[in-house]
């Protein structure tokens, strides 16, 4: 065993990106964000120790092995919890952002700043099964550079979410952009596809949009989704929607060309409805004058005209935002 060992650690610390990782013994890094979570953090910490043990144990991960937590400027005693476990155990770390910027930038946060050969992203209510990192990191260890965690069923979310998530998906397959199916942002990334990502200097990263850009070896893994282990949501349906338009008009220019089809389509029953006019007037000799034809273009034009005004200006605030190139985060600790 402990001739395999120093084996591994020859190659896995190897910069050979072309040698087979058939072993084990892998640099892990475990990013958690962490927005007002003092209700789970104790049992999750608990339980993310002891399976680092266990993989430890086993030799699939090695001893400088690590979780990550990023407090996402909480406002309750989450930070408290972290330094105190990070006291505790030399395996827990943490970083701490100056205030709150949501949970896609904590995310980068710790990915960005943890060392490993590999990063597996979870959040923190274990909602997401904690057990499927190993198999993720067998997966990496099998030669793959990104694994998805798959949801295997929403059973545990309600019918709303559940609708919303399929509306979206549907939406955006239509605007061309394909992301992977119930994963959210449970996965596991090579040190390598994390140096790929560090390229992408757009400040709105939405990371389910761009990571399957990447290419790399992919694998998925499927874990059943269960209810949030304490506290609530820290997602409200504000920021759900907000991530959803980002994850739009990050990927796509279709809204642009809708408008433009849009524009061409009513010019063109417009055209119609002049003919249609002009044999009323000369032809059938029954102008009527109507309230509908005039009132109701008039609402009709106007609701499109500002429905495509409204599209134009999300995509010029986002080009305006962008422009500014304004840092994601600050880091005001790390531990
Ligand atoms: N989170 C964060 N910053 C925020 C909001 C959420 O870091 O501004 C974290 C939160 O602590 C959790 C993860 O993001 O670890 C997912 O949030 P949550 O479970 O509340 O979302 P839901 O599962 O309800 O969509
Ligand atoms: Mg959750």
């Amino acid at each position: 065993f402990r001739k395999t060992k120093d084996l591994a650690d020859n190659l896995t610390t190897s910069n050979n990106p072309h040698l087979p990782r058939l072993f084990m013994n892998t640099n892990l890094a475990i990013v958690v964000p962490c927005y007002n979570e003092e209700e789970v953090l104790p049992e999750t910490n608990r339980r993310l120790l002891g399976l680092m043990a266990t993989m430890q144990e086993t030799g699939l991960i090695s001893e400088n092995s690590g979780i990550y937590y990023v407090d996402d400027g909480s406002r309750d005693r989450t930070w408290e919890l972290i330094s105190n476990y990070n006291a505790k155990s030399s395996s827990v770390h943490g970083i701490r952002l100056s205030r709150n910027r949501g949970h896609q930038n904590a995310l980068l946060a710790g990915v960005f700043n943890a060392p490993g050969d590999v990063v597996v992203s979870i959040d923190a209510d274990l909602q997401d099964d904690i057990n499927v990192i190993k198999e993720m990191v067998d997966g990496f260890n099998e030669g793959n550079e990104i694994i998805y965690g798959v949801r295997s069923s929403r059973k545990s979310d309600t019918f709303f979410k559940r609708f919303t998530a399929q509306l979206y998906y549907r939406i955006l397959k239509l605007m061309g952009v394909d992301l992977v199916y119930n994963h959210a942002d449970y996965r596991l990334m090579s040190r390598r596809v994390i140096d790929c990502l560090k390229e992408y200097n757009e400040v709105n990263l939405f990371l389910r949009g761009i990571i399957p850009q990447l290419g790399f070896r992919t694998a998925t893994v499927f874990y059943e989704r269960s209810e949030r282990y304490a506290g609530e949501s820290k997602y409200p349906l504000s920021k759900m929607l907000a991530l959803a338009a980002d994850g739009i008009t990050s990927f796509s220019v279709i809204p642009l060309h809708m408008i433009t089809w849009l524009g061409f389509f009513v010019s063109l029953g417009s055209l119609a409805m002049v003919v249609w006019i002009l044999i009323g007037k000369f032809a059938l000799n029954s102008t009527i004058p109507g309230w509908a034809s005039s009132v109701l273009p008039i609402y009709f034009i106007g609701g499109i005209q500002l429905l495509s005004t409204g599209i134009l200006g999300e995509y010029l605030s986002k080009a305006y935002m962008e422009t500014k190139r304004r840092p994601r985060y600050f880091i005001e600790e790390i531990i």
